[in-house]
């Protein structure tokens, strides 16, 4: 398989910023993506082929600037790889499905898995939840009741 032409294929799908993320392992600046505090309910997707990756519901505030989750959606969704640049020991974490740049993973998270999986706002998209429109505060839904 030739990698330029992944390369290419993804350069013309992404964003420049999408794509250094996403391809080249880039970080986005801390508190400057889309979603670091954003808790919507939804599902986050991976942004190059949609795979499903993270659930609103496991979203915590970290306090980096960074979207943290404390758990992928499913077992496997999410692959693992060490990352020892910048004189660091740190887990990669990758889209299992297309390799895509995720973020890391910390093994210091405050809930109970113990994990903080620290993902750039650009890695992903979120598709929120519309079936779930209970927490709607009711506006243009009057007599729909009894
Ligand atoms: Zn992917």
């Amino acid at each position: 398989m030739s990698k330029e032409k992944d390369d290419n294929y993804w350069r013309d799908k992404l964003t420049p910023e999408e794509f250094h993320v996403c391809r080249e392992a880039g970080t986005e600046r801390p508190f400057s993506g889309e979603y670091w505090d954003c808790f919507e309910e939804g599902t986050y997707r991976c942004r190059c082929c949609g795979e499903p990756l993270f659930h609103s519901g496991s979203k915590f505030d970290a306090g980096c600037g960074w979207p943290s989750f404390d758990a992928e959606v499913a077992p496997g969704v999410v692959a693992e790889r060490p990352d020892n640049s910048l004189g660091m020991q740190r887990i990669e974490i990758l889209c299992a499905k297309c390799e895509s740049h995720l973020g890391h993973v910390f093994p210091d998270g405050p809930t109970e898995t113990g994990l903080r999986y620290c993902v750039n706002s650009l890695s992903v998209k979120l598709d929120q939840d519309e079936s779930n429109e209970n927490s709607q505060d009711g506006e243009g839904n009057e007599g729909d009741k009894e």
